[in-house]
């Protein structure tokens, strides 16, 4: 008898294993239908013996202590600061917008001061900001955003950004000074040996027993638990009842160069024609030193794996419905980025299975079954 079935071998669903493992000492038995562990954040050295993320950069950036300092108790740290460029008008210019992008792009010497007054003339007035064209167009105006977001958001989301939540641009600032880091987060940091590596070592104890390549659905009748953990998708828990959740996905195209370097940061955004959304070459973000490298290309697709929750409000009235099937399941969980429907970073779904932990914790005082 386990105490806990966990679905999803993911941060939320392995940050929950090792809470009650090693704080409760409960058994638990995590499944994840996929052959590997890590979710979305699984790496691996590939043929080349070049260490990549399989679904996509997974960059590590917060602004909490208290979750820096949990995962640390789980892997050693390498510094790192994520950097992108954009490819536009045939230049290459920081993102998110800053002075030098806009200095470079037009080939003006605006000071910082110069460009607030430019990018005050062009912002076009927007009485409530709703959505992800409001956002950008009433910082910068109609043309930087339809050279650096309509197109790009367009092809990532399958929508125009009028028809997205504010949320999903927002995540994208706009700076009057040269900072051209990605990320402006207090800790950022990639796991020194990877990502997958921090998960075997959250995994390893005696109270967890990981199964892979195990669907949901071949062990809920045939293992016995008490409560189960649910990390995937809340829609097809449900049996898709209410009908199905938008989700947006990605094709991978990964490929190994015969040279050391092919772009000079970690990510080059292609946010006007071509197919795919961005490039991005590993050895930036791993540090690893090797004669070849390897990138890889995204390609927004609306069939595949879920990815992405799109925040539009029908989207979210539809997650509410089954929300309140969620709240009234007794001895099931729901947390991460697909149960609970948010575009959420690593970070704060770490942060929303530690809380999960604290309300169990409340609610299940330990060793309360036995
Ligand atoms: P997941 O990692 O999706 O894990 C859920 C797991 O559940 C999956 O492994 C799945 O196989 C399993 N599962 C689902 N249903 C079942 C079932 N029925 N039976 C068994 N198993 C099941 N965040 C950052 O902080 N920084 C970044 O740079 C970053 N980059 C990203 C880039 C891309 C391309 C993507 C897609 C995401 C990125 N993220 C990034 C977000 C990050 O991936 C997520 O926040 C995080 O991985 C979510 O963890 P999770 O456990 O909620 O879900
Ligand atoms: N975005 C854009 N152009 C860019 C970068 C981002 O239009 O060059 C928009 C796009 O809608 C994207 C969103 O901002 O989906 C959030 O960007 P982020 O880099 O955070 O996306 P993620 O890494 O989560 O895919």
């Amino acid at each position: 008898m386990y105490d806990w079935l966990i679905v999803g071998a993911g941060f939320a669903g392995s940050v929950l294993a090792e809470r009650l493992a090693n704080e409760r000492g409960d058994r638990v038995l995590l499944v994840d239908r996929r052959p590997h562990i890590g979710g979305n954040a699984y790496d691996r050295y590939d043929d080349a013996g070049i260490l990549i993320h399989q679904y996509g950069p997974h960059i590590f950036h917060t602004n909490s202590k208290a979750i820096f300092d949990y995962l640390s108790g789980f892997t050693a740290w390498r510094f790192y600061e994520h950097r992108v460029l954009g490819r536009v008008d045939g230049k290459l210019v920081p993102i998110p917008i800053n002075l030098d992008t806009v200095n470079t792009l037009y080939g003006l010497s605006l000071t910082p001061e110069e460009f607030e007054g430019w990018l005050a003339a062009r912002a076009e007035p927007v009485g409530e900001i709703r959505t992800s064209e409001d956002v950008v167009v009433s910082k910068v105006g109609r043309e930087l955003y339809e050279k650096f977001f309509r197109g790009y958001t367009r092809k990532q989301w399958g929508v125009d950004p009028s028809e997205l939540d504010k949320s999903v641009t927002a995540r994208v600032p706009t700076r009057t000074n040269r900072d051209d880091r990605y990320f402006t987060d207090e800790f950022q940091f990639m796991p020194a040996q990877g990502y997958t590596r921090m998960f075997e070592t959250m995994l390893r104890s005696p109270n967890i027993h990981v199964m892979l390549q195990t669907d949901y659905r071949d062990v809920k009748d045939v293992v016995p638990h008490r409560r189960t953990i649910y990390t995937g998708p809340i829609d097809e828990y449900f049996g898709f009842r209410f009908g199905k959740l938008p989700y947006r996905s990605l094709r991978f195209r990964h490929e190994t160069l015969d040279q050391e370097r092919y772009q000079p940061v970690g990510t080059v955004n292609y946010p006007m024609s071509e197919d795919y959304t961005r490039i991005s070459e590993y050895k930036h973000l791993t540090g690893q030193v090797h004669p070849k490298t390897s990138i890889t290309f995204e390609y927004p697709s609306a069939e595949g794996d879920p990815y992405y929750p799109i925040p539009r409000p029908e989207n979210a009235e539809l997650f509410k419905k089954y929300e309140r099937l969620a709240l009234a399941t007794p001895d099931v969980w729901f947390v991460g980025r697909l149960a609970t429907y948010r575009y959420y970073n690593m970070d704060q779904v770490v942060g929303q299975a530690l809380a999960t932990f604290r309300r169990i914790s409340d609610a299940l005082p330990a060793g309360a079954d036995t």
